[in-house]
């Protein structure tokens, strides 16, 4: 399923202000709220379509991670099989005491009760798992697939999450009769509404428990281990945040798992250096090397490739193996691989070698003759990079 563009989504263009993209998102918060449109399902997909563009489009941080790499780069689903980091209700209202202000607002009130509801029972969050993966740039440049062991919360095998002793000891709340919440009439700007908040007795599970599992103790969870498989896009970089869906800790009483959030990490590769999507490599030449020409071979991410290097090869020239780098998230573009070259200096020589050079010293073509080399540095990386 591929997602809608997030500014689409709130009708707004990309320039739209922080002002604009709140007023929009307010908008559609009010038309497709739940309580307006209880059991339409197409509404609530609306409504948390529009809460998801909003989350990220109001967080600086992440519109310009959107703005580059779309939605792989904000956790989406386009690539590498993720839950497609889709908000759950309590996400969703807790974003409302930003959009429509705490404290005395008639959307208090219109909003309030708000919980992730299942068949009309409010259901328990788990809390959010973070993780950190480390990468080489041989997997980033790739993909990789990770199995990671990861300790939280998992559902009680004993109880399968209920939290009871048995079936037996479960039984109907008598506050809400089972529905987890209970109805008031409020006014409000937008007329009368009828309210539903959380049973009081129940915390909105709808049951209560007459005798607890004697393994959760009536939570329904207990620490325990799971490996989770990952699959990582090709092109992700440091401090990116991918994540997956209902891979988090369980929740108590049989609620919706949180999300795994995983930070991506880069491990420094030995001799190539990540520039963006470009991979830089210094190389090392002979003054014989540079002066005659050679054929030397250089490390890249896909292996060796041999290069040319013609003859009168200046120190600091760059050469470009395209499409060498690494791929862009979410795109068959790939960087390329810039070779930086070098030429080497011995540091000791025999007197052989000693008496080669001081020969080639007097020699007026080993004389520097500035005027006529290559571009300068700073000429050349500004082609290179921009
Ligand atoms: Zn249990
Ligand atoms: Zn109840």
């Amino acid at each position: 399923m591929s997602k809608r563009d997030y500014y689409d989504v709130l009708g707004v263009s990309k320039s739209a202000s922080a002002e604009e993209i709140k007023k929009a998102y307010r908008k559609l918060a009010i038309k497709y709220h739940p309580d307006k449109n209880p059991d339409d399902k197409s509404a609530e997909d609306k409504f948390k379509e529009a809460a998801e563009a909003y989350e990220v489009l109001s967080s600086p941080e992440k519109k310009q991670r959107y703005d580059q790499f779309g939605h792989a780069g904000v956790g989406g689903a386009a690539s590498g099989g993720y839950g497609g980091g889709g908000m759950n209700m309590e996400d969703i209202f807790s974003q409302f005491g930003d959009i429509f202000g705490g404290g005395g607002s008639p959307f208090d009130s219109f909003f309030g009760g708000g919980g992730q509801s299942r068949g009309g029972r409010r259901v328990a969050k788990g809390s959010n798992l973070r993780i950190k993966v480390k990468l080489t740039l041989d997997e980033i440049a790739n993909g990789a697939e990770k199995k990671i062991k990861v300790n939280k919360q998992v559902v009680c095998k004993t109880c399968d999450g209920s939290g009871a002793k048995d079936k037996g000891s479960v039984s109907t709340c008598k506050t809400c009769g089972g529905s987890g919440s209970v109805r008031r009439v409020t006014n409000t700007i937008l007329g009368q509404m009828q309210t539903t908040a959380t049973c009081p007795t129940c915390h909105g599970s709808g049951q209560q428990i007459t005798s607890k599992c004697n393994v959760c103790h009536g939570d329904g969870t207990v620490r325990g281990e799971e490996t989770i498989s990952i699959n990582i896009p090709a092109g992700v970089s440091e401090g990116m945040q991918l994540s997956m869906a209902g891979k988090g800790n369980a929740a108590p009483n049989g609620g919706i798992p949180g999300d795994l959030i995983i930070l991506i990490e880069e491990v420094p590769h030995e001799t190539l250096k990540r520039e963006g999507n470009n991979v830089v490599y210094d190389l090392h030449v002979s003054i014989p090397d540079a002066a005659l020409g050679a054929s030397v071979e250089v490390p890249t991410i896909d292996g060796k490739a041999k290069i040319k290097i013609e003859p009168g090869t200046q120190s600091g020239k760059l050469l470009r193996l395209k499409g060498k780098g690494i791929p862009e998230v979410n795109s068959y573009h790939r960087g390329d691989q810039i070779i930086h070259v070098n030429i080497w200096t011995p540091k000791a020589l025999n007197s052989e070698e000693r008496a080669l050079l001081e020969k080639l010293r007097e020699s007026a073509n080993f004389k520097p003759q500035p005027g006529k080399s290559d571009k300068s540095f700073f000429d050349k990386m500004k082609e290179y990079f921009e």
